[in-house]
């Protein structure tokens, strides 16, 4: 799980997971450069993390130049990109009936859109390495539906089939992409979102940084053979229905 000496590029880094994966990607020697809509809190972090270490850019991933200027501002700063993590999303609720254009676009630009700009704009600077890692956080909502919330389950199955595409074209030039799929993880998105967790066999949510852990493991040489995968983080509630037989049947 070695990671130091490696360059970060993590959008959606100024809060939730993309701020513990910072933080946990700085603490274990790597650099970061930290994409956010939100400047001012990412700013806030690289200083906490330290100017050696970190750089805040303002990053909304779905605008191809704010790529652009990340990419470039990254490479004039630590003079390569090694990893790439496609953090940044939202999620919005409503149902297909009342879900409106301009809501089913933004979360398709953002969620999907966006990683399809992060990886296309690293991909010169990954080949002038001679590889990378890049990972792209989707969701348990990647692998099975939820009413409600479709425009983040299109995007989200979206994403996953965009890494087995770049895995593909990517495989020979030593760049490897992997999806993450965490369940309910403890951050601002889905605050007071769940009344209990009994739909999920541990019963609980996860804290972020166990799915930084498996962003890490991604990011380093210790998952060398893995592209083009699935790494489900969500405490067994895609694996079947908790308790379904429970009275006897
Ligand atoms: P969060 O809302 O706490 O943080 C998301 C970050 O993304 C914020 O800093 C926000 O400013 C940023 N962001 C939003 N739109 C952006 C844009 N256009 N450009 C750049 N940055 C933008 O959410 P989180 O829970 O940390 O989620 C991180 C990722 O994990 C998301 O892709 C989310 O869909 C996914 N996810 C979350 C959960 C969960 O239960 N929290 C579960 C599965 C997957």
């Amino acid at each position: 799980m070695d990671v130091t000496g490696k360059v970060v590029l993590i959008s959606g880094a100024a809060r939730g997971m993309g701020a513990h994966e910072a933080r946990r990607f700085a603490g274990a020697g790597a650099r970061v450069i930290l994409g956010d809509v939100l400047l001012e809190e990412a700013e806030t972090l690289a200083a906490e993390i330290g100017a050696d270490r970190a750089l805040a850019v303002r990053l909304d991933v779905a605008r191809a130049e704010d790529w652009d200027r990340a990419v470039t501002a990254g490479l004039d700063r630590f003079g390569r990109i090694d990893v790439l993590v496609n953090n940044a999303g939202i999620l919005r609720f409503s149902d297909i009936e009342h879900c409106s254009d301009a809501e089913w676009d933004q979360v398709l630009s953002i969620n999907l859109g966006g990683g399809f700009r992060g990886i296309r704009a690293v991909i010169p600077a990954m080949k002038q390495n001679g590889g990378g890692s890049i990972i792209n956080i989707s969701s348990t909502a990647g692998l099975k539906g939820f009413g409600g919330v479709a425009a983040y389950i299109a995007s989200k199955f979206g994403v996953r089939g965009l890494t087995k595409a770049a895995a593909i074209e990517l495989a020979d030039h030593g760049i490897r992409v992997n999806s993450v799929h965490p369940g309910n993880v403890d951050t601002e998105m889905v605050d007071g979102l769940y009344p209990d967790f009994n739909h999920v066999p541990m019963k609980r949510m996860a804290q972020p940084d166990e799915i930084a852990s498996l962003v890490i493991f991604l990011a380093s040489e210790a998952s060398s053979f893995s592209t083009g995968a699935e790494f489900v983080a969500d405490g067994g509630e895609t694996g079947g229905m908790p308790d379904l037989f429970a009275d006897g049947r």
